[in-house]
């Protein structure tokens, strides 16, 4: 299972209010996609629930246990950030397993699900080398790879395509969208990029200025757009 409820989720940085509120119930094995300008507090959501950050007010559920004071190794959750996050010593299968190592799995399950998962990729070619021998887009799969490892309920994926080229933009986001079909996991996906938020979307979350403008799946927030904001950043025609 992996179910995500935020309850009024609020977030200051001193005096600026960067969170106002924010509710939403995502259902196990949805893609949810948070679209929203830059600044409007994307990353800063996706580190409440991934407890990397913690709220100023609001409740985060996972699978409907309160997660405030979840650590976040604890919750379940695993992320994959824009610039990769790797470990420029530690070779592809290290980088991969480690976060299971840390865990105390067995060496022979992390041998295995390393396994899996570098196949599930096309990484199997490369489980030796060390992130500076590979492409931004092999990269961004190890740090892929890296959170499938961990079996997680939920999966973030913060603006993940954003330091590669377009070709390349192309081909990982549709070996996510694969992902999400062969492992029916339930995804939380954040990008600025509307394109990839149509594409890829079974419900779109579009954020603005800290608040939830609309939520909805693509075609009905291209139809019926809720205000001017929204019919703006999707490319509705009215
Ligand atoms: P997005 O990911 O949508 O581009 P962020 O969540 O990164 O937006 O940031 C939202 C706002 O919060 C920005 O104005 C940013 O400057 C501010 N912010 C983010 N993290 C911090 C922090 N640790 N301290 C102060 N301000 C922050
Ligand atoms: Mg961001």
């Amino acid at each position: 299972m992996g179910t995500l409820k935020l309850e009024n989720i609020r977030k200051s940085f001193g005096s600026v209010d960067v969170l106002k509120g924010i509710g939403l119930d995502v259902k196990d094995g949805e893609l949810v996609v948070f679209v929203g300008p830059s600044g409007c507090g994307k990353s800063t959501l996706l580190r409440i629930i991934a407890g990397l950050e913690g709220a100023t007010s609001g409740e985060v559920l996972i699978d409907g246990a309160a997660s405030g004071h979840v650590p976040p190794a604890k919750r379940g959750i695993a992320m994959v950030f824009q610039t990769y996050a790797l470990y420029p010593h530690l070779t592809v299968r290290d980088n991969m397993g480690l976060g299971l190592k840390q865990a105390g799995t067995p060496a022979a399950e992390i041998t295995a699900r390393v396994a899996k998962a570098s196949s599930m990729l096309s990484l199997d070619q490369y489980l030796a080398r060390r992130p500076a021998e590979l492409s931004g887009g092999q990269r961004q799969r190890v740090a892929i790879g890296r959170a499938l490892v961990r079996e997680p309920k939920l999966f973030l994926f913060d603006e993940p395509l954003s330091n590669l080229d377009a070709a390349l933009r192309v081909n990982t986001r549709l070996e996510i969208a694969r992902l999400h079909r062969e492992l029916s996991a339930t995804m939380i996906y954040v990008t600025h990029d509307q394109v990839e938020a149509m594409t890829l979307a079974d419900r779109i979350v579009v954020l603005n200025n800290g608040r939830v403008e609309q939520v909805g799946a693509p075609m009905e927030l291209y139809n019926s757009p809720a205000n001017l904001f929204v019919a703006g950043f999707i490319g509705s025609p009215k």
